[in-house]
């Protein structure tokens, strides 16, 4: 056997013999996700055997190294690892922006004692992050940011307010961009700060979105104090950051074109519904066809950016269409369902299950930067189009 042969087999009985029977079933609902944290809460004992499990192999974190925390794994045995997983319908067992945002930064621009707190408390689960980008004058024009961090010497001063905070109000800590000089260009007096949201001064407000479901807030700065060893890179250069954690999100929200990773193709899962109605067959083998082009333009993606080959642009490529592709996932689910899929509280519908889910995907295409900022992106940094 090659080494990656013999590394699949010892994984596949590792994952066999450890994963816990109910942590291989589907995922419900958002609830069902496991986010750890200060205070975690668990659905079940198999959740949280599972989360230790996988932490004390540092499998939350496999491609992470080992001295932080991570199962030290090359990209080939991570890949090998996913697929294992997908093969038995394993569930992720942690989700966590300090993995998919946070982490990434603070390997390329931590210092060292950064990384050994902060990425070893992320990947066993135990801190729980927010992120603090977008205010209400700068969403998209996101360098127009005015949070005001002022240096007082021993500590840093934040006064400001930052919005869409999601899971602010469940956070223990928030990564958060912060205008350290004001008479700088725009990009050039930003800083990347960590704090404690228990801090002295830090509220939040939880704001309602239309699927009826509150997930993020309203984030208020009011005579914060920061320890000065709290920025990530140098000051004033925190913009760098910024948009390399950005790419990290929009990749980690492109994977929703992947269905949660759900394998079934949507014509399988919806058959009944299309038993009876051609013109919906066709539509649902139209976005099959889109949704395995996904996948693999996803692979090739993946492995490009472990190997140190992807365009710098290519995140907006995946955030663009992977978003696109769940908005017309649950498009369909909503027309196969006809008007029962429109029932709101019904226990018949699990609580308006397929409506909710529909009305949040309306975000996919807003959060981690809007399609149309994203387009703009591909336009001019991988198309090079004149006037972009
Ligand atoms: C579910 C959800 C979760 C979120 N979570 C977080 C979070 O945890 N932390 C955080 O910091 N932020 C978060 N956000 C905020 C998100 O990043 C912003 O909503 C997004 O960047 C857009 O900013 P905006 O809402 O201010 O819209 P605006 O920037 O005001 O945009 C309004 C409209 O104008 C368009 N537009 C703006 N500029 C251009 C342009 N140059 N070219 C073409 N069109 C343009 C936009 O595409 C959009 O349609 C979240 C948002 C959502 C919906």
């Amino acid at each position: 056997m090659t080494d990656h042969e013999s590394f699949r087999a010892d994984t596949r009985a590792w994952l066999e013999a450890n994963c816990p029977a109910e942590m291989r079933e589907p995922m419900r609902d958002e609830g069902d996700a496991c986010w750890g944290g200060r205070n975690p809460s668990f659905k079940s004992e198999a959740q949280r055997r599972w989360l230790d499990l996988m932490a004390e192999r540092g499998w939350t974190v496999p491609d992470w190294p080992k001295d932080y925390g991570g199962g030290g794994l090359s990209a080939a045995e991570t890949k090998i690892l996913r697929q294992e997983m997908a093969r038995i319908g394993a569930r992720n067992p942690l989700m966590s922006f300090g993995i998919s945002m946070l982490g990434p930064a603070l390997l390329k621009y931590g210092n060292e004692a950064q990384k050994k707190r902060f990425l070893t408390e992320i990947a066993r689960g135990e801190i729980r992050w927010c992120q603090g980008y977008s205010e209400p004058g700068a969403g998209s024009d996101l360098a127009s940011l005015q949070t005001k961090c002022e240096d007082k010497g021993d500590h840093w001063l934040v006064n400001g307010q930052k919005v869409w905070t999601s899971y602010a109000d469940k956070a223990d800590w928030i990564f958060c961009l912060v205008r350290t000089d004001f008479q700088a260009p725009k990009h050039k007096g930003i800083s990347f700060l960590l704090f404690d949201m228990a801090s002295a001064g830090v509220s939040t407000k939880p704001i309602l979105l239309i699927s009826g479901n509150s997930p993020f807030c309203e984030t208020f700065f009011d005579d914060v104090q920061v320890p000065k060893d709290q920025v990530v890179g140098e000051v004033n250069k925190g913009w760098d950051v910024a948009k390399y954690l950005l790419g990290h999100e929009r990749e980690m929200i492109s994977g929703m074109g992947l269905g949660g990773g759900a394998n079934v193709a949507l014509g399988e899962a919806l058959k009944e519904a299309l038993a009876d109605d051609p013109v919906l067959r066709a539509d649902v083998a139209r976005f099959d066809v889109d949704a395995m082009a996904f996948r693999a333009m996803s692979e090739r993606f993946i492995d490009e950016l472990k190997a140190g080959q992807a365009h710098p642009a290519q995140p907006s490529m995946m955030k663009y269409a992977g978003t696109e592709l769940n908005k017309a996932r649950h498009e369909l689910i909503m027309a196969a369902g006809g008007s029962n899929a429109l029932e709101w509280a019904s226990e018949r519908s699990r609580g308006g299950k397929h409506a909710r889910e529909w009305l949040r995907t309306k975000a996919n295409s807003i959060e981690g930067g809007t399609s149309e900022i994203q387009l703009g992106i591909i336009a001019k940094r991988i198309l090079d189009l004149p006037g972009a």
